[in-house]
């Protein structure tokens, strides 16, 4: 899939400059509000991170943007359904504490296996 070439909005954050297309991703789908693109490092047979392109910390800033949240959820759910068998964990690691490293909300779809309950 083509990527964006553009400045990136936070020349400091890995998931701008992946939106701007400086750093290369594996797309799986894109419009003019996200992207999505296969995570590095897998965890499941589907791991895809659905992201929004304007820059913003993590999903509680979400909440004060509740049409872009639900979009984010459409196209999580489109991805499951063209990946796999349309089951899957939606997750926002959310804070340091709560395992978040890259500081640019983003989705993780997980799909493609029997996910247990506390896993991940
Ligand atoms: P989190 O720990 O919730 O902040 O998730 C960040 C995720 O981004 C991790 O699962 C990483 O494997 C993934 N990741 C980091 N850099 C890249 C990259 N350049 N391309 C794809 N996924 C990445």
């Amino acid at each position: 899939m083509g990527e964006t070439t553009a400045a990136p909005l936070d020349p400091d954050c890995i998931f701008c400059r992946i939106v701007a297309g400086e750093i290369p991703s594996d797309r799986v789908y894109e419009d003019d509000e996200v992207i999505a693109f296969r995570d590095l490092a897998p965890k499941a047979p589907v791991h895809v991170l659905v992201v929004p392109r304007e820059h913003s910390r993590d999903v509680r800033a979400l909440a004060e943007r509740p049409a872009l949240l639900a979009h984010v959820t459409r196209v999580a759910s489109q991805v499951a359904a063209e990946e796999s068998d349309g089951d899957f964990r939606l997750l926002f690691n959310t804070g340091p504490t709560a395992g978040q490293t890259v500081f640019h909300v983003h989705a993780h779809v997980l799909a493609g296996r029997t996910l247990a309950e506390g896993e991940l």
